[in-house]
């Protein structure tokens, strides 16, 4: 028997003010299916409950990003990088719903990039590409330093170190969104600090519960004002050691 996942317009329509095409739905199910099938291989995600999966994988990936990307790039074709995508989240649904943007793709696990690649060319996605590599160095690389308009970043690590990751990657007026579940104004007051040497300011904090099982969500948008500092990202390893 095969796992169908929910449709759920009426809420996709109430939270995003969208719904998935036909089209779209699909390649949601197929997205679906495709996991269930790595996660045999690969420790890809303990969501695989369908609602689930709908819930916590694609209307929370797309929670922090599509209001903002009608409200200001609806005729734009935003860069967009996913740091530390892992079985592709949030940057494939991101993918599958806004056709008009590229997205980069980046892990530092070869496996799980090879496994994206799978599931890029089985949905036909032709404005995601991905990556393998550590943000310490891809921030460095002169291809990608500097060369997005929006970074994504959900469960990598610290508010900090996902400073230290996006930040360096984004153009000027770029935005970082930093995808959290529970979030204090104390480490509001302390990620200030990290922000501000990277070059940033923090533009907004948006909490929100997500529709089905009510849990708590934060994103942190990031707004690049200045540039980073050469010296930033460091070196593999030091923002999770020595966390600014
Ligand atoms: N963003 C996904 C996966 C989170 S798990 C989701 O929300 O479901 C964290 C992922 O980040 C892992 O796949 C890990 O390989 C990757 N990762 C951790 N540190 C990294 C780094 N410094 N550079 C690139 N990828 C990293």
């Amino acid at each position: 028997m095969t796992n169908l996942l929910p449709e759920m317009a009426e809420i996709w329509q109430q939270t995003l003010n969208w719904q998935p095409t036909v089209q779209q739905q699909a390649q949601f199910q197929r997205l679906y299916e495709l996991i269930l099938e790595g996660n045999r291989q690969l420790n890809l995600t303990r969501i695989t409950d369908p609602q689930e999966f709908w819930e916590k994988h694609l209307w929370d990936s797309l929670r922090g990003i599509v209001p903002l990307l009608s409200a200001n790039f609806s005729s734009a074709s935003p860069a967009i990088i996913d740091i530390g995508t892992g079985a592709g989240f949030p940057g494939v649904p991101v993918a599958i719903t806004v056709p008009n943007c590229t997205i980069t793709l980046l892990d530092s696990t070869r496996k799980k990039i090879t496994f994206l690649d799978n599931i890029l060319s089985e949905l036909a996605l032709t404005n995601a590409k991905t990556l393998v590599g550590r943000a310490e160095e891809i921030g460095q690389h002169p291809q990608h330093r500097q060369a997005y308009d929006i970074a994504l970043i959900r469960a990598v690590g610290a508010a900090s170190v996902c400073a230290e990751y996006t930040l360096p990657l984004l153009k000027q007026r770029g935005l970082a969104i930093i995808y959290r579940g529970n979030w204090t104004e104390d480490e509001t007051t302390a990620l200030q600090n990290a922000v501000n040497q990277l070059g940033g300011v923090i533009e907004s904090i948006e909490k929100f519960t997500t529709p089905l099982s009510h849990s708590i969500r934060h994103c942190l948008y990031l707004r690049k004002v200045a540039n980073t500092p050469d010296n930033f990202p460091r070196a593999v390893g030091i923002a999770t050691q020595k966390s600014l």
